[in-house]
């Protein structure tokens, strides 16, 4: 008989109970799409008309969102098209109780408005002492949209040649702050530009001074650059976009920038990402003289910008829980790397895993050129695709597929992801 005839109807499907109750869960719409996809590989012959039920249960997607979680074993510690900083089990919390009606901008005590997202105000306060007034916005590009508009629109933002970057994505910062009106004013080169380059330009037109931290590049050899504290005396705001969020400065990472040097330097502004080095959730941190983030603060874009309740409850946990698994990933010691590793590699017997020393980096989100020591697991260059589809991303060199251990979240147990390798390894 024709298999096309046997393949059961889509309502039939749908009574299957693991189906109606996926229904209950992800919606009609998602377990439709699943039996449906499921019905014609059955009519291709791929599968047998009587496993249509089952094949759908398996294709069902784990929540109703499309975005899949992924295992980011590139060794590239943020990685954009991963999502960036992956955030900690008490962010994750703090985003789920807040999912629901929270007191966003209410206080329960008196019943009356009350300042929105203040708890978490009130930490990048305290974890930063050295800025006066603290805001957040979106991301970091918009931060410096929002500082644009507000303090050089229809002026100039002196700018230094070698500064002029592209974040990623065709995105270029000049065309960012050339869009909020405001003229750009480039002074010195590429490779070289001092403190009377900048001197020199600053005049009636002047809205500020901006330096930009090149986070996803170096400049090396014949190079000069201006620091903070030689822009401070110029008559002018300097605001510094430090690009990666760090908030002290980082020993691993002797040559990033943080916010309470930049501004012990004499900084009126900083302005950095949420989802970089402070391992929070995409947000833009503005940091620094009152005056300067209360105008910011009270513009009408800063409406536009402003984020929402679920972000200013993952910053405030990312803030003042326990270390997010992006520092974790950067301080974790090579022995213990190397001790998951060889757990890994065990585990995975027979699969041809071995144990290779291995070099993670801070990705596009800071330190460029910075090789952080790491240890992997190594599988033949064939198991790439089925992990990568069943959402496992290592990186491929030197026709092997290394699972780098150090962006590898450690509450992901070793066993648990040995028997997913294991479990997308199994059609091979
Ligand atoms: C990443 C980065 C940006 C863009 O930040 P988003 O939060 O992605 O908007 C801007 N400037 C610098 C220096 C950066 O490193």
């Amino acid at each position: 008989m024709d298999s096309r005839r046997r393949v059961p109807r889509t309502d039939a499907v749908l009574a299957d109970p693991r189906l109606a109750a996926a229904a209950d869960r992800l919606g009609r719409g998602i377990v439709k799409a699943a039996v449906t996809g499921a019905q014609e590989r059955a009519r291709s012959g791929e599968i047998a008309a009587e496993r249509v039920a089952d094949a759908a249960v398996a294709a069902l997607p784990a929540t109703a969102a499309s975005l899949r979680p992924v295992v980011n074993a590139t060794g590239v510690l943020l990685h954009t098209n991963l999502g960036r900083a992956p955030l900690s089990a008490a962010a994750r919390e703090a985003v789920s109780a807040a999912a629901g009606c929270t007191d966003v901008e209410f206080d329960l005590a008196t019943g009356r408005r009350d300042r929105r997202g203040r708890g978490t105000l009130a930490a990048l306060a305290e974890a930063c002492p050295a800025a006066e007034a603290v805001h957040v916005v979106n991301n970091n590009a918009a931060a410096l949209v929002l500082a644009a508009t507000v303090l050089a629109q229809g002026r100039e933002i002196v700018i230094s040649r070698g500064e002029m970057v592209e974040i990623g994505d065709g995105f270029r910062l000049p065309a960012l702050l050339a869009s909020t009106g405001a003229r750009l004013r480039e002074v010195g080169t590429t490779n070289r530009t001092t403190a009377a380059d900048y001197a020199d330009a600053i005049g009636p037109e002047t809205g500020f001074v901006l330096k930009v931290h090149p986070s996803n590049f170096r400049i090396e050899g014949f190079t000069a650059e201006a620091a903070v504290r030689d822009l401070t005396g110029l008559g002018v705001p300097v605001v510094a976009d430090i690009g990666s969020g760090l908030l002290a400065p980082e020993p691993v990472l002797p040559g990033e920038p943080d916010a309470a040097t930049v501004l012990a330097e004499g900084a009126d502004l900083v302005t950095a990402s949420g989802d970089k080095l402070l391992g929070g959730p995409q947000a833009g941190l503005l940091l620094g003289r009152s005056e300067l983030v209360e105008r910011l603060r009270r513009h009408p874009l800063a409406r536009a910008l402003r984020v929402d309740k679920l972000t200013l409850a993952a910053l405030e946990a990312s803030l003042r829980g326990p270390e997010p698994p992006t520092a974790q990933a950067l301080h974790a010691g090579l022995a213990s790397l190397r001790e998951r590793a060889v757990l890994l590699a065990k585990e995975l017997t027979g699969y041809d895993a071995v144990v290779v020393d291995s070099v993670a980096r801070v990705g596009g989100g800071g330190a460029p050129g910075v090789e952080l020591p790491s240890v992997a697991v190594g599988l033949p260059e064939t198991c790439a695709v089925p992990l990568r589809r069943a959402g496992i991303v290592g990186r491929v060199e030197s026709g092997r597929l290394l699972l780098d251990l150090r962006g590898i979240p450690a509450d992901l147990g070793v066993t648990v992801l040995a028997a997913r390798i294991r479990e997308s390894l199994q059609c091979m």
